[in-house]
């Protein structure tokens, strides 16, 4: 039976690491950066992501299957092979792309003053007009305002014990020491966090403390 569904949608996704460089490519544009992409190919993310969509699309598999990691040919190419290949992936089968909706996350480098750029480039290699082509940039929250919790360590004995004898009597399902903690109007201190002040919890940071301590005297 011929497949008389009118379009089809896909979706891809994509992330590579920074790593040695002084450039990335994105959507076929370099851009100069005080760091490169850690990849087998150039890295290019958004072509990755736009080249999973357009297999998706078709159930043809990501681009992984058709153009394996692996396979020395791959080593440092120019992704915009891989998405003028899934232009004729996709025309042998009848299709050909109508738009692309591209959203690029990321801090640095900024986007914005490329995304014009990377829209014509994307477009002439799929053969569609540049309004065809999308090319949209979204930051997520500053890594400045990130900060990572390590839960309470420690606890006066007998406050713990009266905060855990209490939320038991209460019948409150508590998660944590802490909680129980707050539940009696004690304030956890929070303090400044460092490597070597771990919680320890598994085995793994069991020996990460004893090698800490052993370099420590
Ligand atoms: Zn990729």
């Amino acid at each position: 039976m011929p497949d008389t569904t009118p379009f089809r949608i896909g979706q891809g996704f994509d992330v590579h690491a920074f790593g040695e460089g002084d450039h990335v490519t994105i959507g076929g544009v370099r851009i100069p950066h005080e760091r490169g992409f850690v990849a087998h190919s150039d890295g290019d993310v958004a072509i990755h992501a736009l080249c999973d969509a357009m297999l998706g699309a078709l159930a043809m598999g990501d681009i992984g299957v058709h153009f394996p990691p692996g396979d020395p040919r791959w080593k440092g190419a120019d992704s915009r092979l891989f998405l003028r290949r899934c232009r004729e992936l996709i025309g042998e089968r009848g299709w050909r792309l109508g738009n692309a909706d591209v959203t690029i996350v990321c801090e640095r480098p900024k986007i914005g003053p490329h995304a014009a750029a990377m829209r014509e480039v994307i477009a002439a290699d799929l053969g569609v007009a540049a309004d065809a082509i999308s090319v949209k940039a979204t930051t997520t929250e500053p890594r400045e305002a990130l900060w990572r919790a390590l839960t309470p360590q420690l606890f006066r004995r007998g406050g713990l014990t009266r905060a855990l004898e209490a939320a038991r009597r209460a019948g409150t399902a508590i998660t944590d020491e802490a909680m129980a903690m707050e539940r009696l109007g004690l304030k956890p201190r929070l303090v400044e966090g460092r490597e070597d002040n771990l919680k320890i919890t598994t085995p793994a940071d069991l020996a990460l403390a004893e090698f800490i301590l052993s370099r420590a005297f």
